[in-house]
């Protein structure tokens, strides 16, 4: 520990965000980085503690107080080295991780946690500005080659790790471009694009091959990446969203959040967004429906478009404003929390189920609601409507898409309709078939998608070669 008394002298400060009203005028990011002297005094308060809850409430087991103290010290190469060794893209979850970690740290008992988000981000964004990172070419090749299908951050990960322990890896894409959620979901607000292109840039010189635009079970079969491959991964994500079965679901302005949000993404990063209707909330008075990650993108998206009002619906009743610490630390709380994007202006709403949506002429106009109790049961009485020229649907993801590739291998899936694969060896109900990412484990973190291709291109490596020295 750098500064024993760190914690006592100092309080803890974070990364600002640029003004609302200027931060809407584009899709760029607004997070403002703090200065070198404040981190390292940030990274001072970190007490070593000798069980560092922090390293556990991180999916990926950050070595937190060992960077933190090398942070405080000023040998930022050897932070950037203890954080790859366990995180292969600390810029993605520096940006937009929930930090877990910092809900876990001793210090969150009493509510001023390490900003232990902001310095992993600036340790590695120092990094890149630096030219510290470079590529890690293998020194041997085992003559093993792999195919993994679906470049989000499982994919990405489970492919780096493999290429450096020396394997011939073959990831396939259907998109045009590799990142998945964060490249098609997310919006560039939370994290700007050009931070993938980097990482795919480094992973081909590591011996990554990129095959895009390619649709595994439609323009290659399963079978055939199998007879090609000696072990295949799948890291397809899960793609399925959860509908809302009301009258008027079919009106036209009614969309799942992921018809809404990639095009936008696709608009920023100049990609052609297809022969589709585009979908823009212009001139509109939005609703949303759903609370979550999905359902704040929607809602900075709709107003750096230009909507008229943007308003958020939640079925769940509203959080308490605090949690009771002494319930639920070092665990994930349930409390109040408002996104970068709600604090731009939403109207949120909690407790209300939508009945039905109303339009004209074939167009939603307006959505019709109910209050409900803790039972989910509607309250007689508490029926309303509200305006609504565009509802955007963003109540999560069921499962992984079925159809094609799932079917095709006939792979056996869980009780909610992942594929089935435990976290002991990722390996499928088919032999040489291995899974992770949400595909395996369902809707989650981009955290716990990074730590699941880690863990299963280790297992991969042992069941290839009987041995292993990739980390789990
Ligand atoms: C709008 C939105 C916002 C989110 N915000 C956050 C956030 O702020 N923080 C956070 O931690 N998490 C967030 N998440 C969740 C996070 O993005 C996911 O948990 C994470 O991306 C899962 O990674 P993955 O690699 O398992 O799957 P994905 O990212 O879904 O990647 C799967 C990839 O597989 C490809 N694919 C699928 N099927 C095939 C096939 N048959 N052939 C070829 N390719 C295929 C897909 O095109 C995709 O590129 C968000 C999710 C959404 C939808
Ligand atoms: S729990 Fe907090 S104070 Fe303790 S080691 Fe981790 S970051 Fe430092």
């Amino acid at each position: 520990m750098g500064k024993p008394t760190g914690f006592l002298e100092l309080d803890r400060q974070d990364r600002t965000y640029l003004p609302k009203e200027e931060r809407v005028q584009n899709f760029r990011e607004f997070i403002v980085p703090m200065d070198e002297t404040d981190l390292k005094a940030q990274a001072s308060r970190c007490m070593d503690c000798g069980v560092p809850y922090c390293h556990n409430g991180c999916p990926v087991n950050n070595q937190i107080p060992d960077w933190n103290d090398l942070v405080y010290t000023g040998d930022w190469q050897a932070a950037l080295s203890n954080l790859h060794s366990t995180n292969n893209f600390p810029e993605f979850t520096g940006r937009i991780c929930p930090a877990p970690c910092e809900a876990s740290c001793t210090l969150n008992i009493d509510d001023n946690p390490v900003t232990i988000k902001s310095v992993e981000c600036a340790i590695v964004d120092k990094g890149w500005e630096e030219g510290w990172i470079t590529p890690q070419v293998p020194s041997h090749k085992t003559g093993k080659s792999i195919g993994i299908i679906g470049a989000g951050p499982a994919g990405m990960a489970a492919a780096q790790q493999l290429a450096r322990a020396g394997h011939d890896v073959h990831l396939y894409e259907k998109h045009a471009k590799a990142g998945g959620l964060l490249r098609y979901g997310i919006p560039d607000f939370k994290m700007e694009k050009h931070g993938i292109d980097r990482r795919v840039e480094q992973m081909q010189a590591e011996g990554v091959t990129f095959h895009y635009d390619t649709q595994v079970g439609i323009d290659v079969t399963g079978a055939e990446l199998e007879a090609k491959h000696d072990a295949l991964i799948l890291s397809g994500g899960s793609e399925v969203p959860r509908d809302l079965p009301v009258p008027g679901r079919e009106l036209d302005g009614v969309h799942y959040a992921m018809d809404f949000l990639p095009q936008q993404n696709r608009r920023v990063g100049q990609e052609p967004i297809g022969e589709i209707e585009p979908i823009l909330a212009e001139d509109k008075h939005v609703i949303v429906i759903g609370g979550g990650d999905t359902g704040s993108d929607c809602i900075g998206t709709s107003f750096r478009q230009g909507a008229l009002s943007v308003t958020q619906l939640e079925i769940m009743p509203m959080p308490p404003e605090k949690e009771n610490k002494g319930l639920t630390w070092p665990d994930w709380p349930l409390k109040m929390r408002t996104s970068t994007s709600q604090e731009e202006g939403a109207i949120r709403d909690f407790s209300v189920m939508t009945t039905a949506l109303v339009g004209e002429d074939g167009k939603v106009t307006a959505i019709k609601c109910t209050k409900v109790d803790e039972n989910m049961a509607p309250i007689a009485g508490s029926e309303f409507e509200l305006k609504a020229d565009l509802v955007l649907l963003a109540m999560g993801f069921v499962h992984p898409v079925h159809d094609g590739l799932v079917e095709e291998l006939a792979l056996k899936k869980d009780g909610r309709g992942n594929v089935a694969a435990d976290t002991a060896t990722y390996e499928t109900s088919r032999a040489k078939v291995f899974a992770c990412g949400d595909m395996r484990r369902g809707q989650s973190l981009v955290v716990w998608a990074i730590r699941e291709g880690r863990q299963a291109a280790r297992e991969v490596d042992f069941f290839l070669m009987g041995e292993t020295v990739l980390p789990r």
